[in-house]
């Protein structure tokens, strides 16, 4: 069995690496052109890739050497795992598969066409962002807030028949639902993520409950108005998804004359992590028809990788450039002698925990003082404003968080429920906001992850818990440097138990042998609420 698990490897790698990388490359070209030719290069390079995973002929294969159980050698075994979950994900009907992204396709038309309304005049959501940001009057805060969920009633029944069609889908290849299949066929295990947010949330619930109770205070004060009186629409975010900017501190005024991508270079050269390679090949500015967002690509998973940004100089861009710079250094500094499969992050909550961890220092008073940006006496006269801002901000995130988790995971386990009332009872439990009274509407339906980016939301708070594990092992037994400029001891740590593994281990056994425990809320929870 291991023999023939070999051969299927040798044509396998045979047949994917160049697919792999034509289409990262054409991916590359289309987000940086953004020419209608680069984008059905794309397109196409896409499908030709995909198209491996739904060959059955493989799959039957690679089922009867799993079901053997006959591979032992370790890296053989995690390969054969990997990609049998790759190739039971494509073997699904193709025109249920096309059912599929026929209503997917018709839901995101309804997204991108909806414009809320508010006495005829129509507004973008950033338009309605600025309304809840700015505004002070409760009736035109209620106003907009009710303009922009005037897309729930529009999409809400099509959510719920591509729910019911997803579940068809999974249950066709044996699992119980749609959200069961997703975490199970990216290497999760249900239970195990859910007990890590309970975990979460235990660790973290009374002091949300404390610094909700800060927040309720500033707003009736904002506000004029008691705090029993606050509604959804007085928390300044369609959701409640970003902290309030109750502690403010300019940060961006000190990086009006730095340039983000020379002090994110010589930080990581610093670590013992030299980006020049990464940076030669990469995309570091605007320019007409470009991606406007920022992301890190792999082209080959050999030494070709790339980072697309649109920096300018301010602490977005600084965040940003450190954050895809650490998706960068962990893609670049893999172990080049493990088979192509097992190149790449543990889990891709892991390579985001790693650019979590660098991309925090843009706000870090104590890495701007040590870089240069800022001198002593400033980085101490912002150090208590830019704590409790970070903490506040993990907090606010997190019992949101909670609530996206827990309400697509119940909502896949039984579409027919009451969805009104699941989400609302979701969002008075974790984020403590009172529903509005007498209000029964598709609230969670204006949430557009809820329909068209499913069953991820729980990995960016996996990113920071780990984020923080590996922030707590580091400054426990590597440095007491908090702000890590110049400790070449951090990259190496980094490089040698976490980047080089790749995904050769389940991700909680890479991380227990990296720090020691499996993943744990603990560290999030003394980095942020003690
Ligand atoms: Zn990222």
């Amino acid at each position: 069995m291991e023999k023939r698990m070999k051969s299927f490897l040798a044509s396998y790698e045979a047949k994917v690496i160049p697919l792999y990388r034509a289409d990262a490359l054409a991916d590359w070209d289309a987000n940086i052109t953004g020419t209608d030719a680069a984008l059905a290069a794309s397109e196409k390079a896409s499908f030709e890739l995909e198209k491996v995973y739904t060959d059955s002929k493989s799959f039957a294969e690679l089922k009867e050497i799993k079901e053997s159980n006959a591979v032992l050698d370790p890296i053989l075994a995690r390969q054969l795992e990997l990609l049998y979950n790759l190739y039971l994900g494509g073997q699904v009907d193709t025109t249920l598969i096309a059912e599929r992204l026929r209503m997917e396709t018709e839901i995101s038309k309804k997204y991108l066409n909806f414009r809320a309304k508010i006495k005829d005049k129509e507004l973008t959501d950033n338009q309605i962002e600025e309304i809840l940001r700015n505004s002070t009057s409760g009736s035109e805060l209620q106003e907009a807030w009710e303009a922009h969920k005037q897309i729930g009633p529009g999409v809400a029944e099509d959510i719920v028949k591509l729910v019911r069609h997803r579940n068809l889908i999974a249950q066709k290849l044996g699992f119980s639902n749609f959200h069961e299949m997703s975490l199970k066929l990216s290497g999760q295990e249900p239970a195990e993520v859910t007990a890590l947010l309970d975990e979460l949330d235990n660790l973290t619930r009374e002091a949300f409950v404390k610094l909700k109770g800060d927040i309720d205070s500033y707003f009736a004060k904002r506000y004029k108005i008691n705090a029993s009186e606050l509604q959804p629409w007085h928390y300044q975010n369609r959701y409640f998804q970003e902290a309030p900017d109750i502690y403010p501190v300019d940060f961006d005024k000190y990086y009006k004359t730095q340039d983000p991508a020379k002090l994110a270079a010589t930080f990581y050269d610093g670590i013992g992590l030299n980006v020049d390679a990464i940076l030669a090949k990469s995309d570091l500015y605007e320019k007409p028809g470009k991606n406007q967002h920022a992301f890190c690509t792999d082209i080959d998973r050999s030494g070709d990788v790339r980072t697309l940004d649109n920096i300018k100089p301010d602490v977005y861009w600084m965040n940003t450039i450190l954050h895809e710079l650490g998706h960068g250094v962990y893609s670049f500094y893999n172990d080049r002698s493990l088979p192509f499969t097992l190149r790449t992050e543990a889990h891709t909550f892991t390579t985001e925990a790693i650019a979590n961890f660098f991309g925090n220092l843009a706000k870090n008073p104590v890495w701007m003082n040590k870089m240069g940006i800022i001198d002593e006496k400033e980085s101490e006269k912002i150090s208590g404003d830019s704590r409790k801002s970070l903490r506040l901000e993990m907090l606010v995130f997190s019992r949101w968080a909670q609530v996206m988790y827990r309400f697509e995971k119940s909502m896949y386990e039984n579409p027919e429920q009451d969805l009104n009332s699941l989400w609302w009872n979701l969002v008075e439990k974790y984020q403590m906001i009172k529903k509005p009274e007498g209000r029964n509407m598709p609230d969670w339906a204006t949430k557009i992850h809820v329909a068209l980016y499913p069953c991820y939301y729980h990995n960016y708070l996996l990113g920071y818990l780990l984020s923080s594990q590996l922030h707590n092992y580091i400054t426990t037994n590597i440095t007491a440097n908090e702000s890590f400029v110049g400790e070449k001891a951090v990259g190496a740590y980094l490089k040698e138990k976490v980047f080089m593994p790749g995904s050769r281990y389940y991700w909680n056994e890479m991380i227990e042998k990296a720090t020691g425990e499996k993943l744990t809320a603990k560290y999030y929870a003394k980095q942020f609420v003690q």
